[in-house]
């Protein structure tokens, strides 16, 4: 009877592995739910580019394995391991393949696997398919994303990725997020593994668009978040994807108004021609503001302001305005539309926050401690011994408490708290107080 079991058994490994053979064609693994043997038949399924395996067999088979691996590939042992013969690595290789796909979430077995790629007895290629397999079943795995980055970075180094296109590789590595993703709500690890890639891509690569990927990944992320208002991991991202677009080139710009189809310097001064303070006469209407330079722009809100000697960049600052109050203006909506999600308040701390960390370098100025303190100029140095006095003065914290741009945002956040405090969204009363005694605004709100 248990010859019987074993037998049926190795041939269940021998059929997982044969189908694995043709591993690049494959895009899903499953335990398909099939409490008894009656059919007598094997229970290795593989229909339609996708394997799987009945449930009664999973426990005898992952046992078995398992038991193999441990005793007679001593996984457990800290022993300097012997080394390994092809037929052995064979059969190494196999039992491997079953265990992870039912429980990838042991990292020495991947370890394991790791040796092997060393060794050249596993191809990566193979290797990136593999993972791509066990991801489809537990899209949260974090082993599994370590070890595609494992690969990714050999790869990487071996500039091997020249020969197969590096265009190709990224492309099978956001196909396989998005699946991650897609499948598991809050998957932390599969937008760690993106922001991994964007960052890794930077370093390494010369000659790939990266702004015009930066572009694309906003894009996505921002119909991603609109879809999914609790996923705070995605949200994350898209905040990672909002400070890609802060240096992103000219002709990178005009494409993402075009991806987005805003006019983002419209959007923004339509904000804050409804959000002017009512006791200041500002003359300009909306219609001149979409007139005014990029320069006018920003002395109308913040002043000019010279703190250093360093030259500033209009252009980039209005930008970073001009993206963030797009996002500002998303959330709105999101929040009036999505109400009480808690996700949607975290990130419009994030933007509020971006908005006036600009302000303060504008001004020459941090927060230090909840205290404005001036900060010196990294780049040109100007003269450190006039700043021996951290505390700036009250004179200087009015000063830009009352620039455009400050009442701007006070207005139209209040205005927001307003309304969703009508809507009974507890979040808004958290968002006020989060303003006056996080940001330090109790004096002004
Ligand atoms: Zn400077």
């Amino acid at each position: 009877m248990e010859e019987d079991k074993f037998a049926l058994v190795e041939k269940i490994i021998k059929d997982v592995h044969k189908v694995l053979s043709k591993i690049a064609e494959l895009y899903a693994f499953d335990v398909v739910p099939v409490d008894i043997n009656f059919q007598n038949k094997s229970p290795v399924l593989h229909l339609e580019n996708c394997l799987g395996l009945e449930s009664w067999c999973i426990k005898h088979v992952y046992m078995y394995c398992y038991s193999e691996l441990m005793d007679k590939y001593s996984i457990k042992s800290k022993r300097k391991t012997r080394k390994i013969s092809t037929i052995d690595s064979d059969r190494l290789i196999m039992l491997l393949n079953v265990t992870l796909l039912l429980n990838p979430e042991i990292n020495s077995l991947w370890n394991r696997r790791r040796e092997l790629v060393l060794g050249l007895l596993l191809d990566k290629t193979v290797e990136l398919h593999f993972t791509r397999l066990v991801l489809s079943r537990k899209p949260k795995c974090n082993e599994a994303f370590a070890y595609r980055r494992w690969l990714l970075e050999s790869i990487f180094e071996g500039e091997g990725y020249i020969r197969n296109g590096i265009e190709h590789l990224m492309n099978e590595e956001f196909v396989v997020c998005d699946l991650a993703s897609d499948k598991s709500p809050n998957n932390y690890h599969s937008w760690n593994h993106r922001i991994w890639l964007l960052n890794k891509l930077r370093i390494v690569s010369t000659n790939y668009d990266l702004n015009a990927l930066y572009v694309k990944e906003y894009h996505a992320s921002e119909k991603w978040i609109s879809k999914h208002v609790s996923d705070f991991s995605c949200f994350h991202y898209n905040q990672f994807c909002i400070k890609n677009l802060y240096n992103i080139c000219n002709d990178s710009w005009k494409s993402l108004e075009k991806t987005l189809n805003i006019d983002l310097r419209k959007t923004l001064v339509r904000v804050l021609a409804s959000n002017f303070p009512k006791d200041v006469t500002i003359q300009a209407s909306e219609a001149d503001l979409v007139g005014y330079s990029d320069e006018n722009l920003i002395n109308l809100l913040a002043y000019s302001n010279k703190v250093c000697n360093c030259n500033v960049d209009y252009v980039q600052m209005c930008r970073r305005i001009e993206i963030l109050f797009h996002a500002l203006i998303l959330n709105n909506e999101l929040i009036k539309f999505y109400k009480y999600h808690e996700t949607l308040w975290y990130h419009r701390r994030f933007i509020l926050h971006e908005i006036i960390t600009i302000m303060y370098d504008h001004f020459g100025l941090k927060r230090d401690n909840g205290v404005l303190i001036k900060k010196n100029c990294k780049i040109c140095n100007v003269d450190e011994i006039r700043q021996k006095q951290p505390k700036i003065g009250r004179y200087d914290s009015n000063r830009i408490f009352s620039s455009v741009l400050f009442n701007v945002i006070i207005s139209h956040e209040r205005n927001i708290i307003e309304e969703s405090r009508k809507d009974g969204d507890h979040y808004a009363d958290r968002h006020e107080k989060y303003l006056k005694f996080v940001k330090g605004f109790n004096n002004v709100m």
